[in-house]
């Protein structure tokens, strides 16, 4: 066999086990999206469970105006996280057939690009047209409108109707992790020796590990925002940055 056939037969070999791999991984995203759901909810509620029980209690009366104070203030960031993380899960992030022509002008007009001098592209999954920065999931399998990403925590797409709820979880959970992490370190600098401080450490650990996690997203969603991007945008420039790089290094 030429070793043309070889490097054909490689190719194709190489082509059917990553497909294969991406359907594996698409399908346990899907499958796993309530699994998702339940560890967000729950690390949560520990966290807000460990406040209320055993912080706030530490620094302040709940009697007091200033326990009142903290109460209220909790409560509005719980609010508001949970608010957005409910409604992000279940709006739907739009399709090309739930369009209309203003939002269609609303979305074109975002990407910098007037709606009656856009050229549709095509779906070859979906067999329907794809107006601008609309994209194809392969695990909700089918167009999602301005899509920015597949979120497992959300088991939901992020899209046209459903990213402000997405931007906002964010930045109320950034919040309150900044809030609790700075909470707890009040009874940790205060406590003596003989004290046990375990669930005070423990919600001090959780909450700051979330914040820093949380911290490096948030700010690239303001800049998506700023920028007038998606993420999924951002990643094809991204990768025809780096290509374009790749292709300058071996021309010199
Ligand atoms: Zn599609
Ligand atoms: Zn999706």
């Amino acid at each position: 066999m030429a070793f043309s056939s070889y490097v054909r037969t490689l190719r194709y070999l190489w082509s059917s086990l990553t497909l294969k791999i991406r359907i594996f991984i698409d399908k346990s995203i899907q499958l796993a999206g309530p699994f998702y759901i339940f560890l967000a909810v729950t690390l949560i509620s520990c966290i807000i469970y460990l406040f209320f029980t055993t912080i706030l209690p530490s620094i302040h009366s709940v009697n007091s105006f200033k326990g009142i104070s903290h109460v209220i203030i909790s409560i509005w960031l719980i609010f508001n996280v949970f608010f957005n993380y409910i409604y992000c899960i279940k709006t739907d992030p739009g399709s090309p057939s739930d369009f209309t022509d203003v939002e269609h002008d609303s979305i074109s007009s975002s990407n910098g690009q007037e709606a009656s001098g856009v050229a549709m592209r095509w779906c070859k999954n979906c067999q329907k047209a794809k107006p601008p920065m609309t994209h194809h999931c392969h695990i909700c399998k089918r167009c999602i409108l301005k899509m920015d990403h597949h979120c497992p925590w959300m088991h939901n797409c992020i899209g046209f109707f459903n990213y402000r709820f997405f931007f906002l979880f964010l930045f109320y959970l950034w919040i309150g992790c900044a809030y609790t992490t700075y909470m707890a370190s009040i009874p940790l600098q205060a406590t003596d020796e003989d004290e046990d401080i375990t669930q005070i450490l423990f919600t001090f650990v959780l909450a700051i590990a979330v914040f820093f996690a949380l911290t490096g997203l948030f700010w690239f969603h303001v800049y998506l925002v700023l920028s007038a991007q998606v993420y999924i945008k951002f990643r094809f420039s991204f990768a025809f940055f780096n290509q374009h790089i790749y292709q300058d290094l071996l021309k010199s």
